[in-house]
């Protein structure tokens, strides 16, 4: 029997929500304008500063996560500007999107889908450019599309190297779930979305922004209006928002954002680096390929290749029998891999119901390739030590 109100979403986002940021939402707009909406403005603002690690400005738009990215790129760029964009995946590839239609000359470093991005190919091209030419380098820190962590420090290293350019990057799938130092880093221009880390539902975006990227703001002609980060940063000064904000959403993420700071930075990148251990250590248990290699896998989500079992079959059994919903794979990798989503609002119990229902699943498609438990078994000794 499907149990519609036990639905597990272990996709990438939206991700689960808890109870008490639900309950926060459940109650009657106030005024945006108003006072009391003032003082949520800037305790949220504070908070997200502290979750980003950083003193610049971090802007609150209503718009998904690409419409953060969107911003990231039309506030500080012009139109044929040179940019290096790295695409080993579906948000790498729409960053290079964004930036094709704003008429940006965009030079693309790929990689594989499932590897992740090579630093060194950025440190050539960088250092290349004697003439500085290169305005912005833009990535994806945690590639959803493939389960890989791409290496935003080495890479920002040779960006910050260059000197000139700008480091704008996607950290829709990492913030909140591994370490995004922003100002130790000196990262520019950092896009995110509410639907995933933030445990919120969809409707926010939210674009942390550097003295530097804003000195590019300045001269920077591409059209913007909705978007425009500048009217955001003036009215956030005064604790407002440029446009009506959608005031039950700010509820969330004031609750979400004092779970956070309840939980601690280090104890939630903690608890996302045990989860994906224990996913992984069960996938390889249960002798299925995982898509991206050990040392660049994204903390919020791992990709699994199965090569005898389907990987819709083995979705549509997880969904139908045991009402945990997994991801499938996206463009050419459709059919080809699962996604288990384990970001935000996920904890230990969760890894091991996930685990035991694709076991359960797997016995149901006939599959012969491990020993059933061996998967359940290998996540809780990763929590057992740890
Ligand atoms: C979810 C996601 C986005 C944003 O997608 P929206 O549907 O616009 O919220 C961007 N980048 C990555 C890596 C994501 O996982």
């Amino acid at each position: 029997m499907a149990m519609d109100n036990k639905m597990m979403l272990m996709i990438p986002g939206p991700t689960p929500v808890p109870e008490q940021v639900l309950l926060a939402m459940a109650k009657h707009p106030i005024g945006h304008r108003s006072g009391d909406f003032s003082k949520i403005m800037e305790e949220v603002t504070n908070n997200l500063k502290w979750l980003h690690q950083t003193q610049n400005d971090v802007l609150i738009l209503t718009a998904s996560g690409t419409g953060a990215m969107e911003a990231g790129i039309i506030n500080f760029l012009s139109a044929g500007d040179r940019v290096l964009v790295g695409d080993n995946g579906k948000f790498g590839e729409r960053w290079a999107l964004v930036a094709k239609a704003y008429g940006l000359q965009v030079d693309v470093i790929s990689a594989e889908w499932g590897k992740p991005l090579d630093p060194e190919e950025f440190r050539a091209k960088l250092e290349a450019d004697t003439e500085k030419a290169i305005k912005a380098v833009i990535i994806t820190h945690s590639e959803t599309s493939t389960g890989v962590l791409n290496d935003l420090e080495t890479i920002n290293k040779y960006v910050k190297a260059h000197g000139e350019a700008l480091i704008i990057v996607d950290t829709v799938t990492s913030l909140g779930a591994s370490n995004v130092p922003v100002d130790e880093w000196g990262l520019d221009v950092v896009a995110s979305g509410s639907q995933k880390g933030y445990m919120i539902p969809p409707g926010l975006g939210f674009v942390a922004v550097s003295p530097k990227a804003w000195k590019a703001y300045e001269t920077a002609t591409l059209p913007k209006f909705y978007l425009d980060l500048g009217k955001y940063k003036k009215d956030a000064a005064k604790n407002s928002n440029p446009f009506t904000p959608p005031v039950n959403l700010f509820y969330a993420l004031q609750a979400a954002l004092n779970m956070m700071k309840a939980e601690g930075l280090e104890n939630i990148f903690a608890r996302h680096q045990r989860l994906t251990q224990a996913t992984r250590a069960a996938v390889k248990a249960m002798g299925l390929p995982l898509f991206a290699p050990d040392d660049a896998a994204s903390p919020a989500i791992t990709a699994v290749i199965p090569d005898r079992v389907d990987a819709e079959q083995v979705r549509s059994v997880m969904k139908k029998r045991y009402d945990v919903l997994l991801a499938g794979g996206q463009d050419h990798l459709k059919g080809k891999i699962f996604r288990i989503g384990h970001l935000g609002f996920v904890c230990d119990r969760d890894i091991l119901s996930a685990i035991g229902a694709l076991e359960g699943t797997l016995q149901e498609l006939g599959y012969e390739g491990a020993v059933p438990g061996a998967g359940v078994a290998a996540a809780a000794k990763v929590f057992a030590n740890s």
